[in-house]
């Protein structure tokens, strides 16, 4: 019995993401993949920590700000993840919204023929 590798979303296309995961630029999806890779996956972990600390770090030091890089990256991960619930959240009750206006529509389409 070989080893299977995994096939779905290794590291290779996580890392790339790292950069635009820091600008926020990534789209919905590849966010929760992100994240959902990067909480399982201590190399990846590793490798956002060093572009958060490049990215941030310097930034934060300037200001005299503390870094404390497990607490501020735990942050950013869980921000992410509670924007991508919330947004989850809103997508449903508008296909809610919309399935039932869908119903109304045929209701009285209906009504009008009988
Ligand atoms: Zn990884």
């Amino acid at each position: 019995m070989g080893k299977k590798n995994k096939t779905e979303f290794g590291c290779k296309q996580i890392q790339p993401m790292i950069p635009g995961y820091l600008d926020e630029t990534l789209d919905m999806d590849s966010a929760r993949i992100f994240t959902e890779h990067v909480k399982k996956c201590a190399v990846c972990r590793d490798e956002l920590e060093i572009s958060y600390l490049l990215k941030f770090g310097i930034e934060k030091v300037e200001r005299g700000e503390t870094i404390n890089l497990t607490e501020d990256l735990d942050r950013t991960i869980s921000d992410t993840e509670e924007t991508m619930m919330r947004l989850t959240q809103f997508h449903t009750a508008v296909k809610l919204i919309e399935g039932t206006a869908v119903f109304m529509l045929c209701v009285c389409i209906l009504l009008l023929y009988i």
